[in-house]
């Protein structure tokens, strides 16, 4: 039976990544799509006839309609869109990043917590299957590994590729070592586009943790990977192959556990290491993001990556850029 108090919500940009919002909106029980609204209206009549949906002419007249705003414009345009979607009192669901400034993510904060309105950010690698299996790990952090490599397309070079595609590893890494960024360096180069291509960045922890991050857009192949150290294990999380292991090193050789090998370690049986390939269930990522938007609007509750997170993975990924900016101007 239908929820007689659907939550009503309309999506903004209809490009690539909003055409899947639509997909997968649909498939949400207790969700009404009121329509899209694009600034092409050729790209906005296809989706609305593809998707069955209403095609708004006027962004004003979608969100008079709508409890939540879906955006998924592009970044240069996620303050503005979003000031106007919390000034018709819709909670927000924003595409990474947040917004192009600092300045930008808290005047939407300040706004949408005067108006008690939420905002989840579509930092999409926290529901991924591969990295919510480690939710259930003792987790401490001394040393991460980030990889994030992608051909090169037109889609996205409006932003550096610190905005872009190293967020996402900030974002994740934030979340896993709970500890104050303390120091920050970082090199990059611009190679196909007008903005930085390929980079890498060192955070160092209060903690005394540190984490490498490489991020390119220009690689023939594609890899997301993240390997995480720490006292006697070791994480490899495969990000887009969606696979990861689990190596622990033991004294004494366990039974061994459900997707479990034991071996040891050296020669005299004194250590062992525990292997374990958790399954992975199989998830659309970006399904269980926009269902925990719905649910933390019925519920009232922060999501998992909200506007605070992402404000900080924003901060952190624009002294990044602003290092590799002034080491440009300097060399
Ligand atoms: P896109 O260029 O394919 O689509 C953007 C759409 O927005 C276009 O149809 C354009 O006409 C429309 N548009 C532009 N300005 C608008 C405005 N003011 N109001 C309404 N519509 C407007 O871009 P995309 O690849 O779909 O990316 C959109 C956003 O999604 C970006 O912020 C990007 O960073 C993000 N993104 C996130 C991920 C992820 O992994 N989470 C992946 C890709 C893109």
């Amino acid at each position: 039976m239908r929820n007689p108090n659907p939550i009503k919500i309309g999506v903004i940009g209809v490009g690539h990544l909003g055409n899947f919002h639509l997909q997968q909106l649909k498939t949400i029980p207790d969700v009404e799509i009121t329509g899209l609204y694009d600034t092409s209206t050729e790209r906005a009549e296809t989706m609305a006839r593809e998707h069955g949906v209403i095609a708004h002419r006027s962004l004003t007249d979608l969100l008079a309609a709508s409890d939540a705003a879906d955006i998924v414009t592009p970044t240069l345009t996620h303050f503005e869109v979003g000031q106007q979607a919390l000034e018709n009192n819709c909670h927000l669901f924003i595409e990474k990043p947040i917004t192009q400034t600092i300045e930008q993510a808290q005047t939407l904060l300040e706004n949408a917590n005067q108006r008690q309105k939420l905002i989840q950010v579509g930092h999409i690698e926290q529901f991924n299957p591969a990295f919510r299996v480690l939710a259930g790990q003792p987790l401490a952090p001394r040393f991460i590994e980030a990889h994030r490599l992608a051909p090169f397309v037109d889609r996205g070079t409006d932003v550096p590729v610190i905005l872009d595609l190293m967020i996402h590893d900030i974002d994740l890494i934030l979340s896993l070592v709970q500890s104050p960024v303390c120091s920050i360096s970082a090199t990059g180069v611009k190679v196909a586009s007008e903005s930085v291509d390929i980079a890498n960045a060192r955070l160092e922890f209060e903690n005394g943790a540190i984490a490498n991050i490489t991020s390119s857009r220009i690689s023939m192949y594609k890899m997301r990977k993240l390997r995480i150290f720490q006292e006697k294990t070791y994480f490899s999380v495969d990000l887009l192959n969606r696979i990861t292991e689990i190596y622990r090193v033991v004294d004494q050789a366990p039974a061994p556990g459900p997707d479990e090998l034991v071996k040891p370690l050296d020669g005299n049986n004194k250590k062992y290491v525990v292997y374990r390939k958790p399954q992975i269930p199989k998830e659309n990522a970006l399904n269980q993001e926009l269902r925990h938007f719905i649910d933390s609007i019925r519920q009232s509750a922060q999501p998992l990556v909200n506007g605070y997170s992402a404000a900080k993975a924003l901060e952190v990924a624009i002294h990044i850029q602003q290092m590799i900016d002034r080491q440009a101007v300097g060399g």
